[in-house]
């Protein structure tokens, strides 16, 4: 027998999934995890008749109709009769939702039973459900479960088996819509929510929050606050840093140093004098000091994720995303937009994937092109190095570059929203609210492992690689002899990078060795710090020793001749200019339109350019009373930048005015 189990995201499939064939598939307390379909045997001391039973868990969905690549497969499957039962996991506290799915499925015919899942959950809601009338209502067997307690499970199973072969009638069949055609759609979605509204009035009953006020909404109504939402974020997001950047992370990352620094000195003295001196350099400072600087931030970067991986578990960054979507509704993105947007902030690639999830095509191209300027992983470390040596490690840094991400975000989806003349698409996804736990320290810290192999492995391949090439264009001139002493101008690498250079001059930092920093840093964001610690000969960024060293000053900024506003200004360039490479291409594969794809690039060049100068020209204005470097030039290049979006609103008004004459 095959039964498939069918439900929305976060309904507890994968748990559910996990209790009956007894594997263990990764549980996350945010909706969307589940994106491909697994599949497993029911446990022996499940199956009712003994008969090997195959279970398929599919995707989650929210609808039949194919709208994103995971309902899709849900879609696929449940058409094509691939399956003996189904079982539908709903989500007993939030019965609506789930609901609007269940009615859908009733109406492909194969067998349904639905296993109203999370009831160890609804006598602390205060939430009662006659699950006998549901069963009448909906036409199709109902089994309470709790996939978490492993409750109603064998019963599910023995259920499953009696429906097998049996025809299933839908409740109500709408018309057959086009879901292609938005208006006649949004029409029958509108019937069902009706619909469901209904069954859900006779078969549930809450009693009043006002008599039952559970802990949870309590404290939602602080941290999910219209208001104080944010700054509870903002206080959060800066203990978050004090720990990593100021306190805990800085410790750690020293005694990592010390022995990097010994590997360093080992591997010299190892050498000796026998080995060619282009070769020593290769070795010692593209490898060894490249990959070290970017290594000597793991520390840091772990205790951040396993902050940010406790947070998570707790279920508070899905309040954080409630808190942002009213912003985000009203700049005319879906509130499927967050998730992108919280995914991103470990790696720009998923959460850039995960946008598949958003139907509405400029949604999703919006999301897409706006995900990328969340600071993601592999910025962390040049957040680090930056707040470092030029801010005595301080947690305001980390802090306000999300912050001012958040505000490119909304500014940009308001920037689309005028180019597109799109309004406010009405939806009706709701985001569910995972239950506040106490977050496991071992879930936090598988996590945390997780990122650091994925860090270490990138170090040493992707890093290790940008590191080699960068020592060799900077160890040879475009004649292929060395470069001597003195004379860097003349490496390869400064031929390259210098007319770049040039062009940040208005921004602050107009040396060949930054503009070479951020262009590697497209490859890979960490290649900002390894390439830095290439250029500069700088093994080490945390030990303020080395630079005393170089610089022969205890002057830290002196290294890379940067006052701490160029430096800040810096930063933010590299942090909010295009992600890399391997970012893009994922954008360029969800937003399916090459137009959409120059023109989201183009948008992330420009504010990235923007934003640094203003930083750069504003704070140099303050601190000294007067511009900076090439303020004129830069502030034509600005200009010309905003002429172009203020262009493409006004272009889209006109067309919109004369379409509308025309038809009148
Ligand atoms: P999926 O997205 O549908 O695969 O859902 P998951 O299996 O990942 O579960 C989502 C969340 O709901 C997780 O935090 C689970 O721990 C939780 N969960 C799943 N089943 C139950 C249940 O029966 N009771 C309770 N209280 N929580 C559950």
């Amino acid at each position: 027998m095959r039964i498939a189990l069918a439900g929305n995201p976060n309904s507890g499939k994968t748990t559910l999934f996990n209790a009956i064939t007894g594997k263990i598939e990764h549980v996350g307390n945010w909706p969307g995890v589940t994106v491909a379909k697994k599949e497993g045997d029911v446990k022996r001391d499940l199956r009712p008749s003994g008969e090997r039973t195959r279970v398929i868990d599919l995707p989650g969905a929210y609808s039949i109709s194919p709208f994103t690549s995971e309902e899709s497969i849900t879609s696929a499957f449940v058409t094509n009769a691939d399956a003996d039962v189904i079982i539908n996991i709903v989500d007993a506290t939030n019965l609506n939702r789930s609901l609007m799915f269940t009615t859908q499925l009733l109406e492909q015919g194969l067998p349904v039973v639905v296993a109203l899942n999370k009831v160890d959950l609804l006598h602390k809601r205060g939430i009662e459900i006659d699950e006998k009338k549901l069963s009448e209502k909906l036409g199709c067997r109902v089994v309470k479960t709790s996939s978490i307690k492993k409750q109603g499970l064998r019963e599910l199973m023995e259920v499953a088996l009696s429906v097998k072969g049996t025809e299933q009638k839908a409740p109500i069949t709408l018309r057959n819509v086009d879901p292609a055609d938005k208006a006649e759609f949004e029409v029958a979605e509108k019937e069902r929510f009706t619909y469901v509204d209904r069954i859900v009035n006779e078969v549930e009953s809450r009693i009043t929050e006002s008599r039952k006020q559970t802990k949870h909404d309590s404290i939602d109504r602080v941290v999910a606050h219209k208001f104080w939402g944010i700054p509870i974020f903002a206080a959060i997001i800066f203990a978050v840093f004090s720990i990593s950047q100021t306190y805990v992370g800085p410790v750690l990352a020293d005694t990592l140093g010390g022995w990097i620094d010994s590997f360093y000195g080992y591997a010299d003295g190892l050498m000796g004098e026998s080995v060619a001196p282009i070769l020593r350099t290769l070795l010692l400072d593209g490898i060894i000091g490249g990959v070290g600087a970017v290594v000597g931030f793991l520390p840091l970067i772990m205790v951040l994720f396993f902050l940010l991986a406790l947070l998570e578990d707790s279920g508070y960054m899905a309040r954080v995303a409630i808190v942002m979507d009213r912003h985000l509704k009203k700049v005319g993105l879906s509130g499927k937009s967050i998730i992108p947007m919280v995914i991103g902030t470990g790696c720009a690639i998923p959460g850039v994937m995960a946008t598949r999830t958003i139907r509405d095509d400029r949604q999703r191209r919006t999301t897409a092109m706006l995900t990328p300027f969340m600071p993601c992983g592999a910025k962390l470390p040049v957040i680090a190095l930056f707040a470092g040596v030029f801010f005595e490690d301080a947690a305001w840094v980390g802090t306000s570059m999300y912050f001012v991400a958040i505000a490119i975000i909304i500014f940009g989806a308001l920037i689309v929203q005028r180019i597109t003349k799109e309004g406010y698409s009405r939806s009706y996804f709701i985001m569910e609210l995972p239950e506040y736990r106490w977050p496991s320290l071992k879930r936090a810290l598988v996590m945390m492992m997780s990122r650091a192999k994925a860090y270490i492995v990138k170090a040493s391949t992707i890093i290790l690689l940008s590191n080699v090439v960068v020592q060799i264009m900077q160890s040879y001139t475009w004649s292929f002899t060395l470069v001597e002493e003195g004379m860097q101008g003349s490496s390869i690498l400064a031929g390259i990078a210098s007319p770049f250079a040039l062009l940040l001059v208005p921004l602050g930092f107009g040396a060949w060795q930054l503009a070479a920093a951020a262009i590697t840093g497209f490859i890979a964001k960490e290649n900002v710090v390894g390439t830095l610690a290439v250029v500069y000969s700088i093994s080490n960024f945390i030990d303020p020793e080395e630079f005393e060293l170089i610089a022969g000053a205890n002057d830290v900024a002196a290294v890379m001749g940067l006052t701490s506003v160029a430096a800040l200004s810096y930063l933010v360039f590299n942090l909010f200019t295009p992600p890399c490479f391997a970012a893009i291409g994922a954008m360029n594969a969800e937003m399916e339109s090459r137009k959409w794809l120059w023109a989201g690039v183009g948008f992330q060049l420009g504010m990235g350019y923007t934003v640094s100068y203003f930083v750069y020209q504003i704070g140099t204005l303050i601190t000294t009373g007067g511009f900076g470097a090439a303020a004129f030039p830069g502030l034509i290049a600005v200009g010309v930048y905003f002429g172009i979006l203020i262009y493409l609103m006004r272009r889209n008004e006109s067309e919109v005015s004369m379409s509308m004459g025309g038809a009148a």
